[in-house]
């Protein structure tokens, strides 16, 4: 028996890093994952890879910031499975950049990517959910929610945000047992960051940057981030709602 034996999924942001991760792993614990990214031969890469590991899932090519497009990739999981059991809101984009330097369009560019898109795949998921009468919702945030960085306002407030939401959904939906968390990963290793560190004039000196700044000595990899949205989305972690987990190797303690 698999922890998410016949569930169905949604991952937003799962062509790449940490959706990616967590929809690999939620297809090896048996779930039907709903594979939402914008990024189509990204997208479809993760989908045969899951499918070639003899796992189930199926692509939707959205951009979660579109509602439109957010509403019909709910509704298609919907109408295929007849059932959402788990949402992860992963989708994100970051942004490094003094806030009298950014402009209104990417203020609003990044709030709909990170935030509206949380708002909106748990607005038309949690009617389906609460006909049910259970329901699993995880949102990605990150610990910029909590200890911001030089650079980082207005990327945390996206973050800050969404653990403003997770907490006060998790009250509103209690009673029809619908759990929302949110996971706070810290430094990961991800794509962007490995390219990052590539392009770097002293690719070693920013490793070794990003290492000394972690209590553990080093980033995380996407894989530990996947196994806490997976406990938080299983019935292990059925007296768990309204929580901020951080999943950082120490950071957010230090
Ligand atoms: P990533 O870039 O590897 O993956 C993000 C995915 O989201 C990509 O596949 C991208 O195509 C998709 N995406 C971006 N905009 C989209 C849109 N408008 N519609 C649909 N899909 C879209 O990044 P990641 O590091 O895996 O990030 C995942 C989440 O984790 C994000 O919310 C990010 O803020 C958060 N996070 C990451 C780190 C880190 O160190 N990597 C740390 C803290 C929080």
């Amino acid at each position: 028996m698999t922890l998410l034996d016949q569930r169905v999924a949604i991952v937003t942001g799962a062509a790449s890093g940490i959706g990616k991760a967590t929809s690999l792993l939620f297809a090896e614990q048996g779930a039907i994952v709903g594979l939402v990214d914008i990024h189509e031969t990204k997208g479809q890469q993760t989908l045969e890879q899951i499918q070639k590991a003899g796992g189930r899932a199926f692509f939707m090519q959205t951009d979660v910031s579109n509602p439109d497009l957010v509403r019909s990739a709910v509704e298609q999981t919907y109408a295929k499975y007849g059932r959402i059991d788990i949402l992860v809101n992963n989708a994100g984009i970051g942004m490094q950049k003094l806030l009298h330097t950014v402009s209104e369009e990417e203020w609003e560019r990044l709030h709909h990517t990170n935030l509206r898109s949380v708002f909106l795949f748990s607005k038309y998921c949690i009617p389906y959910m609460m006909d049910a009468g259970k329901g699993a919702i995880v949102n990605v945030s990150s610990v910029q929610a909590e200890a911001t960085q030089k650079h980082f306002s207005v990327y945390a407030s996206t973050k800050g945000g969404i653990n403003a939401l997770t907490r006060g959904m998790a009250i509103d939906y209690a009673r029809n047992n619908i759990r929302v968390n949110a996971v706070m990963p810290g430094c990961i290793y991800t794509d962007d960051l490995h390219r990052s560190i590539e392009n770097h004039e002293n690719p070693e000196a920013l490793k070794q940057f990003i290492e000394t700044m972690q209590p553990m000595y080093r980033a995380g990899q996407p894989e530990e981030v996947a196994q806490l949205i997976l406990f938080l989305s299983s019935d292990m972690a059925s007296f768990i709602t309204g929580s901020c987990h951080t999943v950082d190797g120490g950071y957010l303690a230090q």
